[in-house]
């Protein structure tokens, strides 16, 4: 843990275990968090939080560049600890490690902002709105892509003038915490703390905690559910993005050449954990045929294993319980009626470590949890369609909203889906995208509020009015 700029010792302290997914070994300990722990850091965000708001944009701007240049510095350790403590292949790691970078280098511009805007008044009159932090900030992150989520809310608070708590996932504070150790000396005491630990545990006291005036969150909906409850009861704001059950559209124009390996990075990338992961997909029906054949040798392809190894693809899930829910899933769809075209269980050989193969189902009852719940596994549903008010349709059949994915060169059809669709991204022959410089979220359960770009950056601060009457 790091609170106002100095390492938390875990001598005499109750410690988390940090396991690798691929092989179950222990890789390493970190302080299991208490509510004291929490307060602490609250505490020591809201103490930096007055003098940093009032720091210039250029220190600001220069402090978030050097936080660029420093995770470029050790973008190798960064990767090789997401590796172990995470499960991806290392180029995915490597991957989410430039995204970070991106985003600080992005936001530090952010810094120069404008502060607001002077409003048309009567002679006499100066009325304008101050655009100002919001305060110390929670930053509440999950384990799927703990450095990359961690800068999605960091870079664009620190740039606002917040200061943060972050609360990495209690399965991968390893990078994190490197990360923290790397900036730690750059960054005024109490600007930037991580505390670790359950989110029952300092997550939660948090959120609680009323020197913490905004919770940008991502995780599940379960969690952002409860979250939204306790922030709206104390009128904090929160950024809370969710979970999906993303679909995946392949309209009747498809070149499959490009559809099928598409589909499986849309479906399979971080064995289908990710937030915007490919978990529905509907084919127009004269291309099904060929399209299952040509996914079904695509995906026996893969290079299953430990995302350390050169040449791996993808690797396991984070735990054996999401292994097992994946399993659930595609157990319970095939007594309702599915088949399992390939894969459907532990990949031979690989009976260490939290694998599961990637695996192709048809024919799935539209009420099949399958269907109808977040997987997050790489598995890979897939269904025809006769038109594209029906494909809308089954793709909006959902409680869910985060994105889709359209594979179609047709504008007719494509603009009809981007209409219809009731998500928050569209991603039109790219699945996947998120793209710094825009906007990122959910509809419906998939969240509220956006990270990225401008608006993830507008989170950070609220208005103050201000009506200035001169009287002499
Ligand atoms: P999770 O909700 O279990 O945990 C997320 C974080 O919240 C962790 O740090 C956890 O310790 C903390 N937490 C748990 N209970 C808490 C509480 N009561 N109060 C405060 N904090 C608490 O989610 P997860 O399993 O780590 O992540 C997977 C989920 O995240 C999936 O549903 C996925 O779709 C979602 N996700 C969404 C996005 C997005 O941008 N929409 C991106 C990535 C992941």
């Amino acid at each position: 843990m790091w609170i106002n700029g100095a390492e938390v010792s875990s001598a005499g302290r109750d410690t988390l275990a940090v396991v690798n997914p691929a092989t179950e070994e222990q890789i390493g300990s970190v302080v299991r968090g208490t509510p004291a722990d929490a307060e602490a850091a609250a505490r020591a965000a809201a103490d930096a939080f007055p003098r940093w708001r009032r720091s210039a944009p250029a220190i600001r701007a220069a402090l978030l560049r050097e936080i660029a240049d420093r995770l470029a510095a050790h973008r190798a350790e960064l990767a090789d600890l997401l590796v172990a403590e995470q499960g991806k292949p290392r180029r995915d790691n490597e991957s989410e490690i430039d995204s970070a970078i991106e985003l600080f280098t992005y936001y530090s511009g952010f810094a120069w902002r404008d502060r607001g805007a002077v409003n048309p008044a009567e002679d006499k009159v100066l009325d304008f709105v101050l655009r100002e932090p919001v305060g110390p900030v929670a930053c509440i992150v999950p384990w799927n892509f703990p450095i990359m989520l961690m800068a999605r809310k960091v870079a664009p608070a620190l740039a606002a003038g917040c200061t943060v708590v972050v609360k990495p996932s209690e399965e991968t504070p390893l990078a994190t915490l490197l990360f923290a150790r790397v900036v730690a000396d750059h960054l005024p005491p109490g600007v930037l703390n991580v505390v670790t630990g359950y989110g029952s545990e300092v997550g939660e006291p948090l959120v609680h905690d009323p020197r913490i005036r905004h919770i940008a969150f991502t995780g599940s909906t379960a969690t952002g559910r409860r979250i939204a409850s306790s922030a709206a009861a104390a009128m904090k704001g929160t950024t809370l993005e969710l979970g999906g059950k993303d679909p995946l559209i392949i309209g009747p124009d498809a070149d499959l050449e490009t559809a099928v390996p598409a589909v499986a990075f849309a479906g399979l990338l971080n064995a289908g954990q990710c937030c915007t992961s490919t978990e529905r997909i509907y084919v127009a029906q004269p291309l099904l045929k060929d399209f299952l054949e040509a996914l079904v040798d695509h995906v026996r392809g893969i290079d299953v294993g430990d995302g350390a190894r050169a040449g791996t693809v993808m690797g396991p899930l984070i735990r054996e319980d999401a292994r097992r829910r994946v399993g659930e899933h595609v157990t319970e769809a095939v007594a309702a009626g599915a088949k399992v075209l390939t894969g459907g269980g532990v990949p031979p050989g690989l009976d260490r470590g939290w694998f599961y193969e990637p695996t192709v189902v048809v024919d799935v009852p539209d009420s099949a949890r399958l269907l109808r719940e977040e997987t997050f596994g790489p598995v890979l549903p897939v269904a025809g369609f006769a038109s594209v008010d029906e494909a809308i349709a089954r793709a909006n059949d959902t409680a869910y909203g985060l994105g889709a994915t359209v594979l179609s060169n047709d504008p007719g059809f494509v603009k009809r889906c981007i209409d219809g669709l009731d998500v928050g991204n569209v991603f039109v022959n790219d699945p996947l995208t998120a793209a710094t410089a825009t906007t990122f979220g959910g509809t419906k359960m998939s969240g509220m509020g956006r990270e990225l770009g401008v608006e993830g950056f507008e989170a950070f601060r609220e208005s103050k009015h201000v009506h200035w009457m001169f009287t002499r």
